[in-house]
């Protein structure tokens, strides 16, 4: 009764009333501190484009959005982008929609390849502050599909000490994944063989030639909110933060684990970050937080 009473009272037609509601129950100490953030998706396919448009819908300060590729019908499965969208980058019609949903945020929109030596450099320059050559992000999201992507994504990050967040969704379409990367404290995309999450199926039926990634809108709806709820945790500081977050829907199990760093990762930005989380944890100043 008593909540019942509570919420009657803030509901109003300001679209922020619900998510300050939050902060009047105890659950985040300052909300409004999500429009002082900015935060990057890159891919803004089946995962990417919902988690662009639950951000928006929080009122995420700033949302920076890279994809290469077009709209196209085969993508109607999914959720967010429409058929009349078709033919349109999928960053430019993204930022129409989400423009539209919540004209607070500022939305920029790359329609670029990250994995070309270019790419490379200009995906680097947009998430890095000019003055300071340190990040200027909040948050890096990958919602990408394949290796090389994440690959250029993890390097990015080590360089500029940049936390990520990486999500995917199996071949079958009946599993899924987000990974917490922090360099130095955490294991990078490149310390340990990436994990292919295992949901029960004959890998002989996936991997037939001719026969194409299976993709649920379920799946990936679930999976981008699974991602986006870490992210505002991280944000807002509530909650856990998960490191690594599972989902087999055939089984409804929702596996958890750590995944340390390699001390013998190939990649030197990580061994270097690896080594500069040591000296600070073991710091005087650290070793007294503590004690
Ligand atoms: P499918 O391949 O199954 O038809 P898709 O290509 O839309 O689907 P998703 O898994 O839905 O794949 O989304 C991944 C998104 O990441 C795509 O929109 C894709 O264009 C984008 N992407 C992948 N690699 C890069 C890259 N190197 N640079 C920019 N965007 C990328
Ligand atoms: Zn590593």
């Amino acid at each position: 009764a008593k909540i019942e009473t509570m919420s009657a009272e803030v509901v109003d037609s300001n679209p922020y009333s619900r998510l300050m509601a939050l902060q009047r129950m105890g659950i985040v100490k300052d909300y409004e501190r999500i429009r002082t953030k900015t935060v990057a998706v890159v891919g803004v396919g089946g995962v990417g484009s919902v988690a662009a448009e639950m951000l928006t819908r929080c009122g995420v300060g700033r949302l920076l959005l890279y994809d290469y590729d077009k709209v196209e019908l085969a993508n109607m499965n999914r959720l967010f982008f429409r058929p009349e969208q078709c033919g349109m980058t999928k960053t430019d019609a993204a930022a129409q929609t989400l423009r539209h949903i919540n004209p607070d945020v500022a939305i920029e929109s790359f329609t670029m390849n990250i994995t070309t030596v270019d790419g490379f450099d200009q995906f680097k320059a947009s998430v890095t502050h000019p003055g300071s050559g340190k990040s200027s992000v909040d948050l890096i999201l990958s919602c990408v599909d394949n290796y090389e992507a994440r690959i250029t994504i993890n390097q990015v990050c080590l360089e500029l000490q940049q936390t990520w967040m990486e999500s995917g969704v199996s071949e079958d379409a009946v599993s899924g994944h987000i990974q917490t990367l922090i360099p130095g404290e955490t294991a990078c995309f490149q310390c340990v063989p990436p994990l292919v999450v295992a949901s029960g199926i004959d890998e002989r039926t996936l991997k037939r030639e001719g026969v194409c990634a299976a993709s649920l809108p379920t799946t990936m709806g679930i999976v981008a909110g699974m991602l986006v709820q870490n992210t505002l945790k991280y944000l807002l500081h509530f909650g856990t933060v998960s490191r690594y977050l599972g989902y087999n829907s055939l089984k409804d199990f929702f596996p958890t684990m750590e995944i340390k760093p390699n001390t013998a990762c190939s990649n030197g930005r990580c061994l270097d970050a690896q080594q500069a989380h040591q000296a600070h944890i073991n710091s005087p100043e650290a070793l007294a937080a503590a004690a």
